[in-house]
């Protein structure tokens, strides 16, 4: 991709410099004047401030030809941490990372459920505080927290969610909700997006790279990382991959459209099948009164192992994902794609070569290729992915969301 033209007065040059220390650190300012096109005095003042603000750390020298040996600069990886929260029907998860996106605490705890909101993210706030005590994280260290759940979703001042799998926490003020009771910054988001965000992040995945994370959790979605930034559409809903038309004449959805990707080839959509696979419920043990999550867990692993009927139920799922992930390369012109969520814990491997076969297919392979990675941590990927939202906030200004306390 080209590289855009930065100037020493733009508002993105700090974020510039930040991404590429983030994203090809340890890197001279040598390395860095070449890699932004920017002059070696504003490179010397944006490091200096950088240095300063204790955003980044000297980490050793290299050998210069001629010269003096050259000074390298790394991310900070204790200057902050990013705190996440993922809420979910079945699970909550809380998660601290480093600067760089690395985990260093991880709590799970029992999911929302049935339970009214206000009791909820009131307990919440005080696991919230036991969590940060017993990982000892200074709270100055914590500049917000974000909370990531599933859409769709209303970005009006105070975001309001529509998700058929919260419905209670439908027209809650959410972020005022979670800031009178943790008192602090906090941002609400998709959790397909934030696990994007925070593949980009923890990844190292250059700026200039077209960059996309597919996230099967409940439903399946996911976002786009486009020149450093979530790629947000109008009201932060891009790249709803799971509502995709798939099959014109298929089956209603949730969401108003007809068969979606997310009805025909959803987790609880394949589930469901195997259910109603007798001899294949029967066999893998398979339990109607089960979450979806239990369920999808015992098909999955069973179709890993060769089970013939588990498998060809998953491969028929990975294989209409597969599909659909060809569409957003080829809208997106990717070069990335990372596969995430719970609902590839187990069966990632029969959605990544799934995908990657597909990618045989895309418009632009004689260009370039587009490389398929199954994330390192699914599971956790979009509370992750919450942590990176706060981090980029504060130290990539201009490409992330302000964490502002806007609070009662
Ligand atoms: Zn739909």
């Amino acid at each position: 991709m080209a590289r855009p033209q930065a100037t020493p007065e733009s508002p993105g040059s700090r974020a510039l410099v930040v991404d590429l220390i983030r994203s090809a650190g340890p890197i001279s300012r040598v390395e860095l004047t070449t890699a932004t096109g920017l002059t070696q005095p504003a490179i010397s003042l944006i490091v200096r401030k950088l240095l300063d603000d204790e955003v980044i750390v000297e980490a050793g020298t290299v050998p210069s030809t001629g010269g003096k040996p050259r000074r390298l600069l790394d991310i900070n990886r204790r200057a902050r941490h990013g705190v996440g929260i993922q809420l979910g029907f079945e699970s909550v998860t809380l998660v601290a990372t480093d600067t760089n996106g690395g985990v260093v605490a991880r709590e799970r705890l029992p999911g929302v459920g049935d339970d009214e909101p206000a009791g909820v993210i009131e307990r919440l706030a005080e696991s919230m505080r036991a969590f940060m005590t017993a990982a000892d994280i200074p709270t100055a260290s914590v500049q917000g927290v974000a909370v990531v759940l599933p859409g769709p979703m209303r970005p009006d001042p105070d975001t309001v969610i529509e998700a058929p799998t919260l419905p209670h926490w439908r027209e809650v003020a959410l972020r005022s909700a979670f800031e009178a009771a943790l008192h602090m910054p906090v941002l609400v988001d998709n959790d397909a997006s934030a696990a994007a965000l925070g593949e980009f992040w923890s990844r190292g995945v250059s700026r200039y790279s077209s960059f996309a994370c597919v996230y099967i959790g409940s439903g399946i979605g996911a976002g786009v990382v486009a020149d450093g930034a979530l790629f947000r559409g109008s009201s932060s809903n891009a790249a709803e991959l799971g509502h995709i038309t798939v099959d014109l004449a298929g089956p209603a959805c949730f969401c108003g459209n007809v068969g979606c990707l997310e009805v025909i080839a959803a987790p609880r959509v394949v589930v469901a099948k195997a259910l109603a696979e007798q001899n294949l419920a029967r066999t893998l043990e398979l339990d109607e009164r089960a979450t979806v999550a239990q369920n999808w867990e015992v098909l999955s692993r069973a179709a890993v192992e060769g089970q013939p009927l588990a498998a060809a139920l998953v491969t028929e799922s990975a294989r209409a994902v597969a599909g659909a992930v060809l569409t957003l390369a080829n809208l997106f012109d990717l070069d990335e794609v990372v596969l995430s969520g719970p609902g590839v814990a187990t069966a990632g491997s029969i959605f990544v070569r799934e995908v990657r076969a597909a990618m045989g297919r895309a418009f632009a392979r004689n260009a370039h290729p587009t490389a398929v990675e199954l994330s390192i941590n699914p599971t956790d990927s979009a509370a992750i992915g919450a942590a990176a939202l706060t981090l980029q906030g504060q130290l990539a200004p201009g490409h992330g969301p302000a964490l502002r306390f806007a609070g009662p």
